[in-house]
């Protein structure tokens, strides 16, 4: 979108915010460094990166208080659970809306008077066009660009290629646990540094986050990155287990693709899944 209207064919907007939970791939930084420079600064739009924070460190700090990430938890009654999301509120949609609050000239807590909103573009595609959501606060409409013009992903796809820039990486945290073998093979088989740290947050975390555990709460089971709950670094994330294979439900073409490429509805601000939702209200707005 933001190649769209730096060319001409979307109107100009007026910001491009990103927003940054500190740990990125690197492929990511690089990607956003280049489409500032080359396409955002010589269209003269300002590209905002906004933060909360490193998620990766302040699950590891016993001082911070943490916003949890979706952990695959293997329960002590050998049942499997998963941790309830809050990192996509907390990480990325609290910054954007902390910094639209500060464009519109209104920081939290002041109150934003009636009329006055931004209109805020959300890359969703035809193909996912059941994730289009409200902003949940009135200061923000949210429109669908992509939509509007008819675009599917595969247009996406043919049109970055076009613009030279058919490397478009995926943004999502480096080890999100939403990842499918697809993601963590790349990681492991192009970037060892990357694969050895996110083995390293996966050991780190097994049984918990760090304040809770300060605090004397700690998990009972055990936390995975992956899936599968086993230890990273010996998950099976080179093919579909048997097991894996057995436990698929009916629509089973969907689930085998989300087991290889990662949850479809993965961490996008506003196109998230239910228990990512963000109250309206976390600045005291509501519509
Ligand atoms: S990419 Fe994953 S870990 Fe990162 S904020 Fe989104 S859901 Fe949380």
């Amino acid at each position: 979108m933001l190649a769209l209207s730096a060319e001409g064919r979307l109107p100009k907007v007026d910001y491009a915010i990103f927003a940054d939970t500190g740990w990125e791939p690197k492929s990511v930084y690089a990607h956003l460094d280049r489409l500032e420079r080359e396409i955002a600064k010589p269209a003269g739009i300002p590209v905002l990166r906004v933060t909360a924070g490193n998620i990766r460190a302040d699950a590891l700090d016993p001082q911070h208080r943490f916003a949890s990430m979706p952990l695959h938890i293997l329960n002590q009654d050998g049942k499997p659970g998963m941790t309830r999301r809050q990192c996509t509120g907390e990480y990325k949609i609290k910054p954007i809306k902390q910094k639209v609050r500060e464009l519109l000239g209104y920081p939290y807590p002041s109150r934003i008077p009636k009329g006055v909103f931004i209109e805020q573009w959300v890359g969703i595609s035809t193909d996912e066009f059941h994730r289009a959501k409200d902003s949940g606060v009135r200061y923000m409409r949210n429109r669908h660009p992509l939509i509007d013009m008819d675009w599917s992903r595969a247009d996406c796809t043919r049109y970055l290629t076009r613009i030279g820039m058919a490397d478009t990486p995926k943004s999502n945290c480096l080890g999100c646990p939403f990842h499918g073998n697809a993601q963590w093979r790349h990681i492991r088989d192009t970037s060892p540094a990357e694969w050895e740290d996110v083995v390293a947050f996966d050991t780190a975390i097994r049984h918990g986050n760090a304040r809770a555990n300060a605090a004397g709460h700690h998990l009972l089971g055990e936390a995975f990155l992956h899936r599968s709950r086993v230890p990273l670094d010996q998950a099976p994330i080179d093919h579909v287990t048997a097991a894996e294979r057995a436990a698929l439900a009916s629509d089973e073409a969907d689930e085998l693709d989300e087991l290889e490429n990662g949850v479809a509805d993965g961490c996008s601000p506003w196109a998230c899944r239910g228990d990512a939702d963000h109250s309206p209200d976390d600045f005291g707005l509501t519509a």
